[in-house]
């Protein structure tokens, strides 16, 4: 289930059991941390995205310091908690026994919302580390969701990357994104998206799957700063928003894809590889890209 994006957190709402389910409003100043990997410094191929070979061992732990790194400048520039998110593929990434103690993790799925899983209104930021660009960008690893099922997806005529569809989730909660980090086209697509956020580049994209990179040294260098940056601008970083109600239309990789999602009921079938969708709130367009995600494991 996904709570109801556009409205201000209801109490008591939560399925989970209280001892997870701290508020942000407990802390002077919460800050979120959605957490990928295809945007990490030393990262370049699939394959280390992908658990079961000694690449993925290695691009997780440069996952988890590079996720360390900004929560050392978040606390620095004065929060009092950070909630991170594991947001990649089996969302079981991050090593807990190497992530800085003071942060709390959310781990696994499926969870309500996927990648921005556990973000409330009461949080003061979001900081996205490891991000990439959407599908059909020449950036590294760059894909939307699930690059298997998704060529484009669109919300109100207006293309989107993850980042994108997820920093309008927590632009209807009220909560700016703070910092991305990934590649420079990372910044170049989605800096004008989030004006004041801090852009931390740590590669250089020279293909899909080829990077020039800064050591993993200095990525978190700039992470460190960038993250305590961001933290002291929040009152300065207006949060995005899209503005409802939703058109959500989703380009298939192929027509079986797409006589898949068509099965939805309140799907609409535009073209032989596209469906839309109208939703009222951010919460029910996230819902839907991942129900249509989730159902394409049917045809792999
Ligand atoms: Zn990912």
């Amino acid at each position: 289930m996904c709570r109801d994006g556009d409205a201000r957190n209801g109490q008591g709402q939560s399925p989970w059991p209280s001892f997870l389910n701290r508020p942000a409003s407990a802390y002077a100043m919460r800050i979120y941390i959605s957490a990928d990997i295809e945007g990490v410094a030393g990262v370049v191929a699939p394959l280390q995205g992908q658990p079961g070979n000694p690449e993925y061992e290695r691009a997780r732990r440069l996952m988890t310091e590079e996720v360390n790194a900004a929560i050392e400048g978040i606390f620095a520039a004065g929060a009092t908690a950070v909630l991170v998110n594991d947001a990649h593929g089996p969302m079981l990434n991050l090593l807990p026994e190497l992530l800085d103690p003071r942060a709390e993790l959310i781990l696994g799925k499926p969870k309500p919302v996927n990648m921005f899983s556990g973000l409330t209104a009461d949080d003061a930021g979001v900081v996205c580390v490891g991000h990439h660009a959407g599908a059909g960008r020449p950036g590294v690893l760059s894909q939307t969701i699930n690059g298997f099922c998704f060529r484009a997806i669109r919300l109100n005529n207006r293309d989107c990357a993850e980042a994108t569809l997820y920093g309008a989730y927590a632009g209807a909660l009220g909560v700016p994104v703070i910092l991305l980090s990934g590649d420079d086209v990372v910044a170049e697509e989605l800096g004008p998206l989030f004006p004041g956020a801090e852009h931390v580049v740590v590669k250089r994209a020279l293909g899909h799957r080829a990077a020039q990179a800064v050591s993993p040294a200095i990525a978190r260098e700039r992470l460190r700063r960038g993250a305590e940056a961001a933290v002291r601008r929040i009152p300065q970083i207006p949060p995005f928003r899209i503005g409802g109600p939703y058109r959500l239309e989703l380009d298939l990789n192929n027509p079986a894809l797409a006589d898949l999602a068509a099965t939805i009921p309140v799907a609409e079938r535009l073209s032989p590889v596209t469906v839309a969708f109208a939703a009222e709130t951010m919460a029910a367009v996230i819902g839907w890209v991942n129900t249509v995600s989730v159902m394409s494991a049917f045809l792999r």
